[in-house]
């Protein structure tokens, strides 16, 4: 499935990186010890703009799901259907991430079971992160 290729800015730099290490890491306020995701400058919970990088486990569970029938991303669209699912961190459910599942059918979603993060190649030295069942 063609994937989108993620564009690194300054903020998101050291995730990608990370990422292209098969190492998901995500900013942690050095205040109140929040875990957010996607980056950005300060805290969303305390507004601290003291963040460090801290590598989590990559376990999770699905949320929820639909299934994109009629999706207007051009790119995607010979993909249809296919899986959206809802990620939560087990580390700290309120964070989240989008997933299609590979591996998944479509509307095949367990909802409530376990994930662990993995990573696929997109382009040349370029690894994203996804999320998979595990069995
Ligand atoms: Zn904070």
């Amino acid at each position: 499935m063609p994937k989108l290729i993620p564009v690194a800015d300054e903020l998101s730099k050291p995730f990608w990186d990370a990422v292209n290490a098969k190492r998901l890491v995500l900013q942690r306020c050095t205040g109140c010890s929040k875990l957010q995701y996607p980056p950005q400058k300060t805290c969303q919970v305390c507004g601290n703009a003291a963040l460090e990088w801290k590598e989590v486990s990559g376990k999770g569970h699905i949320a929820t799901y639909i299934v994109i029938e009629d999706g207007r991303l051009n790119r995607r669209m010979p993909d249809q259907p296919y899986n959206l699912a809802l990620i939560t961190l087990d580390e700290d459910p309120t964070v989240n991430f989008y997933s299609n599942l590979p591996g998944t059918p479509p509307y095949k979603v367990p909802v409530g079971a376990a994930v662990e993060v993995t990573f696929e190649d997109v382009a040349p030295g370029q690894l994203i992160h996804e999320w998979c069942v595990v069995n």
